[in-house]
């Protein structure tokens, strides 16, 4: 038998949320790219739901977040992430949040998951490592018979009880490898110039139905009991996948696992209110392992991503939101590199960026995970109890310096560099998820001469042969004066609202801090701290981050 042998620019292993960011960003910048996971089906339902903001700042820069809008339950008490983004924190069952990327994908490109192949060897060739065309890596990849990759949920077969995707499952990968080997299916051979490994941590999920008299089922909330484990109880919209409950079951009755054993929890820990259920939608359980990975990359060339680099509690929701933000924050950086855009050297600042990211995540879990499994707080005396109070902050990505940002200290060593400290918003409706870097002029006062001339200085220096400006680089503008004060096509120099034989002038890459007829006044400049009569200019990549 002659094995298939074939080249790909990037190779995407597992189709979950980091696996699906990857391939989004390929197809928006149009880089050549394979994705495989080893199910035969996509996840149906859990595990992940809650959407933080700012993974619906990242749909909405790829132009699905209407549809994140409309089917979720919007969680407006519980939001860590408030008054930062203008998007509150929504619930939504992973498997409908899986869909939407795989419309958008199939919106944009021809490409599907290729479901049921598991990648069975791996090899890096070193001495290509450092040629960016060479397809250094080589993967021998298994397409699995059927039966191997088909889980009992899709089988339909009683109730879904988690098996998918589950961690307290055995992995059953060599045992998968090994039964397909006697079915003699088709193996493949495949040349990659990069690999991004999202194949997760292997888990167990959980999703029941309760019945119960307990007062407004409906806000999302947490109860830390004394007596036993705590309870976390969210609804999501009843047509999307009715309600979810979670709970911390002991180690110890993990081999007895089932949906009595489930319930027994929550009867508890809600008592004297009572639970029950008629029908169990789909059950599982799922052990807490909080691990970060030393090495996010091998040469710049393999990235691991998601849970397949660092895992954390469900209890905080923050697994599949920086899961998503991993391949969101590398995507772009591989894609351009393979178009010859930027030089391979940034993808060293994946592992400086994220890394610190997970690790300050890991331990920010630690401590919310306590406040569920250690004694809640009496007061705000109470020292040695565990309080909610501790994370009032909300914590935002702000890296430091590094070759892509450019701060006060050194970037030489690319070393990790994140704080979780609140920065400024973004602009997210705007700067659209397509590969570009952006240009953000804050033109300022624009009727005032002094600083029209400056921004027209600006321009024409923007024009210039030797300028680094390139179609991957997109302007936007935003001026501070009345709108009926100005004239676009009069006062701004063309290169702001550039000329299109098809479709005439742009009028849509200049906007005004202004009161609109319906939607208030933004005050975009006091927000931000620019001042009008000086204007400012701010270097956006293609995630949106401000460099
Ligand atoms: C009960 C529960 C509740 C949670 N709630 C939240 C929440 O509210 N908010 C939140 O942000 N996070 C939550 N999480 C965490 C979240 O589900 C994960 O962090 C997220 O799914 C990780 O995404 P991933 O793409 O890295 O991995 P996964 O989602 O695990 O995807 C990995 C993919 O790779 C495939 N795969 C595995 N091995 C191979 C292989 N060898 N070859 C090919 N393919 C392979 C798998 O089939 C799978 O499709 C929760 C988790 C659980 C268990």
């Amino acid at each position: 038998m002659t094995m298939l042998e074939s080249n790909v620019d990037v190779l995407i292993i597992g189709a979950g949320p980091a696996g699906f960011i990857a391939a989004t960003w390929m197809t928006r910048i149009g880089v050549k790219m394979r994705i495989i996971d080893k199910r035969g089906t996509k996840v149906f339902n859990g595990q992940a739901d809650g959407l933080q903001c700012q993974s619906q700042e990242i749909f909405d820069s790829f132009g699905f977040e209407d549809r994140v809008q409309n089917e979720t339950n919007h969680m407006l008490e519980f939001c860590m992430w408030a008054r930062i983004s203008r998007f509150t924190e929504k619930v939504l069952h992973q498997g409908r949040t899986e869909q939407f990327f795989l419309d958008h994908i199939k919106k944009h490109s021809d490409i599907e998951v290729e479901r049921g192949v598991l990648p069975e060897a791996l090899s890096v060739d070193m001495s290509h490592v450092e040629d960016t065309n060479s397809h250094s890596i080589t993967l021998k990849l298994r397409s699995l018979g059927d039966e191997e990759a088909t889980s009992q949920q899709a089988k339909g077969t009683g109730t879904q009880d988690g098996l998918f995707r589950s961690n307290l499952a055995r992995d059953g990968t060599d045992n998968l490898i090994h039964k397909s080997k006697e079915q003699a299916n088709l193996e493949e051979v495949v040349h990659a110039k990069y690999v991004f490994g999202c194949d997760g941590a292997n888990r167990w999920t959980r999703h029941i139905i309760p019945l119960t008299d307990f007062p407004d089922i409906r806000k999302r909330f947490a109860i830390h009991s004394t007596s036993s484990s705590s309870l976390i109880l969210t609804e999501t919209k009843p047509d999307a996948c009715g309600r979810a409950d979670r709970s911390s079951i002991k180690p110890e009755i993990k081999p007895e696992i089932r949906p009595e054993t489930i319930i027994s929890a929550p009867e508890k820990i809600l008592s004297p209110f009572t639970v029950t259920y008629n029908y169990c939608h789909r059950w599982t359980a799922y052990q807490i392992g909080q691990r970060g990975g030393r090495n996010f990359d091998l040469h710049q060339r393999i990235f691991l991503a998601g849970d397949a680099v660092h895992t954390h509690s469900p209890k905080a929701g923050q697994g599949m939101n920086v899961s998503m933000q991993d391949t969101y924050y590398l995507g772009w950086k591989v894609g351009l590199v393979v178009k010859g855009v930027v030089e391979p050297s940034i993808l060293k600042t994946y592992q400086s960026e994220r890394r610190r990211v997970a690790h300050d995540l890991i331990s920010f879990d630690h401590k919310f995970s306590r406040l569920f499994s250690g004694r809640p707080a009496k007061d705000i005396m109470d020292e040695s109890g565990v309080s909610m109070a501790e994370f009032k902050e909300k914590f935002v990505v702000d890296y430091r310096a590094s070759m892509l940002v450019a701060k006060a200290g050194s970037s030489e060593h690319q070393g990790d560099g994140t704080g979780m400290s609140p920065s400024g918003g973004r602009k997210q409706a705007w700067l659209k998820s397509d590969g570009r870097f952006r240009i953000i002029l804050f033109a300022g006062n624009m009727s005032s001469s002094s600083r029209k001339a400056r921004a027209e200085a600006f321009c024409a220096a923007l024009e210039k042969s030797d300028s680094f400006l390139k179609s991957v680089i997109e302007i936007l503008t935003l001026y501070s004066i009345r709108r009926i004060d100005i004239e676009l096509l009069n006062d701004f120099p063309v290169i702001l609202h550039s000329w299109d034989e098809k479709t005439g002038w742009d009028y849509y890459k200049v906007f005004v801090d202004d009161q609109s007829h319906h939607e208030g006044h933004g005050h975009a400049y006091e927000k931000y701290g620019v001042y009008p009569e000086r204007g400012y200019v701010v270097i956006a990549r293609p995630h949106q981050y401000v460099g």
